[in-house]
């Protein structure tokens, strides 16, 4: 099943780059039209497999205001998917009052928990017949390996002189299935590149290990013993945890506005914050930012959205203080 535009762009960000390291962007805000971002290549082999075991609905969990159940909402109810999305509290900020309006004018059913030991009660109490159960993120194997599709695209696109080798790949790093599919797709490719995974939520021990522990399972054999190298984390990012803004995002966000890119302040803008650091430091040559954030157009997701004030208040009273 291809939802996605491929191959997405990889440009040049000539302004943000200085003597000595380029800065490049590969554009998977561009993956759709209607919703783009990252999420877009794992769902397309998430639908797949749900299609191949007949599942009627997609159990799933995430923060109140996750992009990944928002992109799953709007790929799946319209093949006749269902989508019950256990979901937990996360800082209130437009981005996320914005996804939690568009997916209930999807028809996603929101299932609020208060913490994540609550979730695994309630998603639990949604499997049975007809479930396909996806965790958070989509960060599943089968997710995993549309980021291992996205490696061996990167590749091409090097092969074919579209951009010259990136030293350092730099991407969010949330619940991992994206770095862990770049990390095992660059060893499957024999690219010499190397994954800077930036931690955007916590505890960061264990969303670094989804993501060493996923890379494993979708790299090939002969490609293991490698693999730990391959990816570099860093934690320094992450400021008061996820969903909380941090100053260097801010100014990192600020930074891209003024080539044409928008970032979120919980994923992109910390990536790019760490990217453009990477950059002023000028170890690495070539340096590639991944961008996972979709681009589309919101408004018109949001065209038929209840008001806010029209939402449960069990469902807003997740969204919890940003200051
Ligand atoms: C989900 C998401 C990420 C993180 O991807 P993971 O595969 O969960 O690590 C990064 N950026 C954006 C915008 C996202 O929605």
């Amino acid at each position: 099943m291809q939802l996605g535009t491929y191959p997405t762009p990889v440009q040049h960000l000539a302004a943000l780059s200085r003597p000595g390291t380029s800065l490049w962007i590969k554009r998977d805000d561009l993956t759709n039209p209607v919703y783009g971002g990252n999420k877009i290549r794992k769902i397309e082999k998430l639908l797949a497999e749900a299609k191949r075991r007949g599942a009627r609905r997609i159990v799933t969990v995430g923060a109140v205001g996750s992009n990944y159940v928002l992109a799953t909402g709007i790929f799946a109810l319209p093949l006749g998917v269902g989508v019950d999305a256990v979901v937990v509290p996360q800082p209130r900020t437009q981005h996320v009052v914005d996804n939690l309006r568009a997916d209930l004018a999807q028809g996603i059913t929101l299932l609020p928990a208060s913490s994540y030991a609550h979730a695994a009660v309630l998603v639990a109490s949604r499997l049975g017949r007809g479930a396909y159960y996806v965790p958070a993120g989509g960060s599943n194997r089968i997710g995993v390996m549309g980021y291992v599709d996205a490696a061996a695209e990167l590749a091409a696109q090097v092969r074919a002189g579209e951009m010259p080798m990136p030293d350092l790949v730099v991407v969010a790093l949330g619940s991992g299935g994206t770095v862990a599919g770049l990390v095992a797709g660059f060893a499957a490719e024999g690219m010499t590149s190397k994954v800077l995974g930036v931690t955007v939520a916590q505890p960061p021990w264990i969303v670094e290990g989804q993501a060493r522990s996923l890379a494993k399972k979708c790299a090939p054999k002969g490609a293991l013993q490698d693999l730990p190298k391959r990816l570099e984390v860093d934690r320094r990012y992450l400021g008061r945890g996820y969903g909380y803004s941090t100053a260097k995002g801010e100014s990192a966000l600020a930074e891209a506005a003024k080539v044409g890119l928008s970032l979120d302040l919980t994923y992109t803008a910390k990536a790019f914050a760490a990217a453009l650091d990477r950059v002023a430091e000028g170890r690495a040559p070539t340096v590639l930012f991944w961008h996972t954030l979709s681009s589309a157009r919101m408004d018109l997701l949001l065209r038929d959205a209840p008001d806010e004030r029209a939402i449960d208040g069990k469902l807003t009273s997740l969204l919890r203080d940003a200051g």
